[in-house]
């Protein structure tokens, strides 16, 4: 499934880390990028060096137009998911989702009323506030769970880097080194 995230209403100022852990979760949980209605570089610049280290292709995409950018996705056929907590519940939302390209909406401040019409789905990660990296997180795992996929073993067979997991301590692999892959 392909999966695009958009990130509405980044404050350069206020919130370049957690959109930067926007972009991350997005990332190591199986997104191939987010678009970002920011003239913001800063976040592309951390992904960038994310992906050189640890693989894969994610990208960040800077955009002027959230509204093109969902009129285009839906036109080619892809469905959107807005994440607000005045939303169904995500457990009753998820029978409802099926699709092959899903672009998933988190905000930072309030978000356009309009983008409620828009969507083809408002989902809550429960109705309560919390935030948008939790709720992003636990959404691409639900729907990689229910297409048969595991969001928490994504795997990136470029990484220069690899962690092999221990019980107790760190242990990264070079895989240059070991031309393990
Ligand atoms: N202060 C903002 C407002 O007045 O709307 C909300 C900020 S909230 C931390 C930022 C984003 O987190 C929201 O736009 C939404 O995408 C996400 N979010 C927070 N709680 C959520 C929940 N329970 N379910 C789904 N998404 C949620």
């Amino acid at each position: 499934m392909r999966i695009v995230i958009l990130r509405l209403g980044h404050r350069i100022q206020r919130d370049q880390r957690i959109t930067t852990h926007v972009a991350l979760t997005a990332r190591a949980m199986g997104a191939e990028g987010m678009l970002l209605d920011s003239d913001d570089s800063g976040i592309e610049k951390s992904l960038v060096d994310a992906g050189a280290r640890w693989g894969g292709s994610f990208y960040v995409k800077r955009i002027t137009s959230w509204k093109n950018e969902v009129k285009k996705w839906k036109e080619a056929g892809g469905k959107v998911i807005h994440l607000t907590m005045y939303g169904i519940n995500l457990p009753d939302a998820i029978p409802e989702i099926s699709t092959d390209a899903i672009m998933i909406i988190v905000g930072a401040e309030k978000v356009p009323p309009e983008l409620y019409g828009l969507a083809d789905w408002n989902v809550a990660v429960g109705n309560q506030p919390h935030s948008e990296v939790a709720a992003l997180a636990i959404t691409l795992d639900r729907l990689q769970a229910a297409s048969g996929n595991d969001a928490l073993r994504t795997h990136f067979p470029d990484a220069k880097c690899e962690i092999n997991p221990q019980k107790a301590g760190k242990e990264v692999i070079d895989t240059a080194l070991t031309g393990k892959l």
